[in-house]
């Protein structure tokens, strides 16, 4: 069908504009359309893998393996769908890519330039999808006047250009911000955000409007007489206690059948509510349960954007409200602050600052039966931590911490070394594994065999099962039967480790197994 959506943002950044498009997907999708959404960064890094998460969140990584920007992680919980290297782009690996072909000489001589160059290749990655959906969202990231963004603003003003005018939709998100003193909602930033991208050639055919007080008919019309946009184009988005409820507020604002009209398309199916019975039910609770998450960067939230969705679903599911805190398991006062929580987990992460505190947590969790779960590198502190204080292999470490350990538990494995993975000598994306029956791994999953997406460099060190399963470890799982993926320990009511990253594959409609077992021990219940 090649059917585009572009998702521009103006007046201040952090509007939402990836919630904004994917609950926009969403509604398509319930129409019966098959939909996905691309990311276009204007940031020179070549990925998001090696950003600090500090600055920039999680680093969401894909079944193919690519590390990319949170938004995919959104775009893949909201639209249920599974999403690849093409669905992000850099402006760094664009200019890579054409800098690449230059120097092979594929422009035979031609001088390179921004135009068309760039924008060639930028408009190649708006039409990666096409033929696989019906409809493409492509989200330019940054903000309208964004030096950096201008490219691929002026590539999607081409792109309107070459299309038929029923193939392309645009929407501009932006903020209509409340002014105290004056007791009014502004629209000012939104007219000039509007003119701002109507000089670069792209008059907007909706504006979705973020604003935490309700838009009057007046200020509506005063929108769309400014902006040049029909006034049911104008479209309101206030702030939202729950972001899966965005998809219904904007299907009550005809949204849905707005784009459909201009798009010239009629939906494929009864339009399907499940998806709004649902959210419904994840945002109603009876009980509620207090879970640590130990790790380094706690002071933005979105670091663990995943992992924070996988704990919340999985809570909802069971009718509690997951109240998550983050420590830093630098804090002095660390165990004293644990001892409020139902459940401890210990996320991944790189480099050796924080180390002790995540291990003294997980002596913590075992000792005390407190129920824990460790991602990839939890999983290994949680290795280091029984062979230490189980298996008394004094100052047992991660070769990652300690190049000279006695014991190194964890390592760079020398037939790993011999694997040429993606990203090097990264285990990135998705690998099988093997589970044995009568696990608590088993009992989670209900089956054997088991995909999930890896980022991770070092394993634990096959040469040490036998002396921890000796001291009450098991492993449960194993890739290839060499490469451990799931430990557990005996008589505890979840001690549970995992090298993948589960968190990455939780959906608001079906939260994940190991997850769910994690609350569900929580809360005290049955697994
Ligand atoms: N730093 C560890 C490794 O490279 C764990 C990585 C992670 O937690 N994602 O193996």
């Amino acid at each position: 069908m090649g059917k585009y959506i572009f998702i521009t943002g103006g007046v201040v950044s952090s509007l939402g504009k990836g919630i904004s498009g994917a609950s926009v997907g969403k509604l398509l999708q319930l129409h019966g359309f098959k939909v996905t959404m691309i990311k276009f960064d204007p940031y020179i890094n070549v990925d998001p893998g090696t950003m600090n998460p500090y600055q920039h969140g999680e680093v969401f990584v894909t079944v193919d393996g690519t590390e990319s920007d949170l938004d995919l992680g959104t775009y893949e919980r909201f639209l249920d769908i599974y999403t690849s290297k093409a669905n992000t782009n850099t402006a760094g690996d664009i200019y890579q890519t054409v800098i690449n072909k230059e120097r092979r000489g594929d422009y035979t001589g031609d001088t390179v330039q921004v135009i068309p160059h760039i924008t060639d290749e930028i408009k190649k990655r708006f039409r990666a999808l096409k033929n696989d959906f019906d409809i493409s969202i492509i989200e330019i990231g940054g903000t309208i006047g964004d030096i950096e963004g201008l490219p691929f603003i002026e590539a999607a003003r081409q792109f309107q250009l070459e299309n038929r005018k029923e193939d392309i939709f645009s929407i501009h998100v932006t903020l209509v911000p409340y002014i105290t003193g004056a007791n009014e909602l502004k629209t000012k930033p939104t007219q000039h955000s509007v003119n701002k991208l109507r000089e670069t050639g792209i008059s907007p055919n909706m504006i979705i409007c973020r604003t935490d007080h309700k838009l009057n008919g007046s200020l509506k019309k005063k929108i769309s007489l400014f902006c040049n946009v029909d006034e049911n184009c104008v479209i309101e988005a206030l702030d939202s206690p729950y972001i899966y409820f965005i998809p219904e507020a904007l299907h009550k604002q005809n949204v849905d059948s707005l784009i459909m009209d201009k798009l010239n398309m009629k939906s494929i199916k009864r339009f399907d509510k499940k998806w709004f019975i649902r959210v419904r039910l994840l945002s109603e609770f009876t009980k509620k349960v207090n879970i640590a998450v130990v790790g380094k960067y706690v002071t933005l939230k979105d670091a663990y954007k995943s992992i924070d969705e996988s704990l919340n679903i999985a809570a909802a599911e069971l009718n509690a409200k997951a109240d998550i805190h983050y420590l830093d398991s630098e804090d002095n006062n660390l165990i004293e602050k644990l001892k409020n929580c139902n459940a401890i987990l210990v996320p991944g992460g790189f480099g050796n600052r924080g180390i002790e505190g995540k291990i003294n947590s997980i002596t913590y969790a075992r000792e005390n039966k407190i129920p824990f779960l460790g991602i990839c590198l939890g999983m290994q502190c949680g290795v280091i931590e029984v062979s230490r204080n189980l298996a008394k292999l004094e100052d047992a470490n991660s070769t990652e911490f300690d190049k000279d350990t006695k014991y190194p538990v964890i390592r760079i494995l020398d037939e790993q070394k011999k694997i040429k993975y993606r990203g090097g000598t990264m285990r990135l994306g998705n690998y099988k594994s093997k589970i044995k029956k009568n696990t608590v791994a088993y009992n989670l999953y209900k089956n054997v065999e088991i995909e999930e997406r890896h980022r991770h460099r070092y394993e634990m060190n096959p040469e040490f099962v036998d002396v921890l399963e000796r001291v009450g470890l098991l492993v449960s799982a194993y890739h290839k039967g060499v490469l451990p993926e799931i430990i557990e320990i005996k008589n505890h009511p979840f001690f549970i480790g995992v090298q993948f990253h589960p968190e990455f594959a939780s959906r608001p409609m079906k939260a994940h197994p190991l997850f769910k077992g994690f609350i569900r021990a929580a809360l005290k219940e049955d697994l």
